[in-house]
């Protein structure tokens, strides 16, 4: 049921109806994803880098700043139509997908919500041009517990100066901004934390070890060392104390993201299966033919569907200011795991072939398994439902 301080909208369409604009975008976003990524998944999943030509491409074709208004030079579009993208390169690539998702989501959504007019002016045009953003929330002894993280920031006149360690920070190769989160007094427990715009050549801050990862090896995920690192007043994101707000609700938003990516790498893992099956022949048919491979194919084909469906809501929520946090969780819990079980059986489809790495759909199900952990773990998105049901007055 509506809040009541809500009035209804007028009848509203099918959730995967598209306006012209988002059906242009979406499949724009399909067709340089096939043209421009695919050719080079399967190396840099190889290598573990993600190819800088390909990111100058995100930039030129406006996909780092999708949802950057015009006037700050981004795409200005919508968040749902960041989640299109984010489905769409995830559907050929997750790494594609999480380098966009980031940038977009987090990086630009935390400064378009909370930055001054004054750093919107200076950042948001070059998050759109050609610099990589990155979030540096995590730490080693703080994942789920975020607000239990270890970096200070000490007050020294003009600036603080921060000194800690961040671990598991994606894009923090790639990137020239961090937005990392420490805490002015740890006392203060949660009031302490503190938003800052780290930029790259800051004296202090050093990009540390690379992971190298079951999955997503494309995507850079490092540590952040910041030893005496000086940060300008002037480039506290939000409120002194108030980083929590910022960390909260960038991820309750952000985590719509995570939701396209683990829909894009069902439909992606998916889409692979059908082809095979109807190409793959056995006792002298299309194994497509047998019904056991029609009803698994159907089955998953279900699953991508309600994942979709769960997303875009979240999504549409969120864009239309309605309350998303709830929707947001289940989208991002559910879809990680239809990620897993088609990219799982997408495995099967393809039989012995489909356990090489000759074969695309084993990376579908390695890359699926990460979106089960960041941006809150499925018992985090489990915890936030649980407090949301719990509280509400109608169920
Ligand atoms: C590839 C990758 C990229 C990442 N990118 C970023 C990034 O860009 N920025 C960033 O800040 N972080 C990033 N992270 C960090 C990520 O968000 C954390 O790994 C995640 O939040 C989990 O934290 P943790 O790893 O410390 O696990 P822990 O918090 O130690 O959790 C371990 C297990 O315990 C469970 N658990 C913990 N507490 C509870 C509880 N109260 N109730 C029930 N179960 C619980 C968890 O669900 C999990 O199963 C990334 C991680 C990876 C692997």
């Amino acid at each position: 049921m509506e809040p009541p301080s809500i009035p209804p909208l007028a009848t509203p369409a099918g959730l995967t109806n598209l306006t012209e604009e988002e059906h242009l975008f979406q499949a724009a976003a399909r067709a340089f994803a096939a043209r421009e990524i695919t050719p080079h998944v399967k190396e840099m999943d190889r290598s573990g880098a993600f190819k800088q030509t390909l990111i100058d491409d995100f930039f030129a074709q406006g996909y780092m700043s999708i949802i950057v208004p015009e006037a700050y030079g981004g795409a200005g579009g919508s968040f749902f139509m960041a989640v299109l993208a984010i489905e769409e390169f995830s559907s050929v690539d997750a790494s594609a997908g999480v380098v966009i998702d980031v940038q977009n989501t987090l990086v630009s959504n935390a400064i378009l919500r909370w930055a001054t007019e004054e750093q919107k002016r200076i950042f948001l045009p070059r998050l759109t041009r050609d610099t990589v953003g990155a979030y540096a929330l995590s730490e080693p002894n703080s994942g789920s517990d975020a607000f239990a993280l270890e970096t200070r920031a000490r007050d020294d006149g003009d600036s603080f100066v921060l000194d800690g360690r961040k671990l598991w920070i994606t894009n923090a190769q790639e990137a020239g901004l961090f937005i990392v989160f420490a805490t002015i007094n740890r006392e203060l427990g949660y009031r302490g934390i503190t938003a800052f715009l780290v930029e790259r050549g800051a004296t202090g801050l050093i990009v540390g070890k690379k992971e190298d990862k079951l999955g997503i090896r494309a995507s850079s995920t490092c540590e952040l060392i910041l030893d005496h690192c000086r940060v300008p007043k002037a480039q506290v994101l939000g409120d002194i104390s108030k980083g929590y707000k910022v960390a909260i609700e960038t991820l309750n938003e952000g985590r719509i993201g995570i939701a396209a990516q683990a829909t894009g790498i069902a439909a992606g893992a998916w889409r692979h299966a059908v082809a095979y099956a109807k190409q793959r022949r056995q006792f002298g048919r299309p194994i497509a033919e047998f019904q056991a491979l029609q009803f698994q194919l159907a089955r998953l084909a279900t699953e991508v569907e309600a994942a979709r469906l769960m997303t875009y809501n979240a999504a549409r929520l969120k864009d239309a200011g309605r309350p998303f946090v709830k929707e947001a969780a289940m989208a991002k819990y559910f879809c990680s795991q239809v990620a897993e079980r088609v990219a799982s059986e997408a495995v099967e489809v393809y039989g012995g072939y489909g356990f090489t790495r000759d074969y695309p759909v084993e990376k579908y199900l390695r890359d699926s398994k990460i979106t089960k952990i960041y941006e809150g773990t499925s018992f985090m998105q489990l915890q936030t439902i649980a407090k949301l049901i719990l509280s509400a007055q109608d169920l």
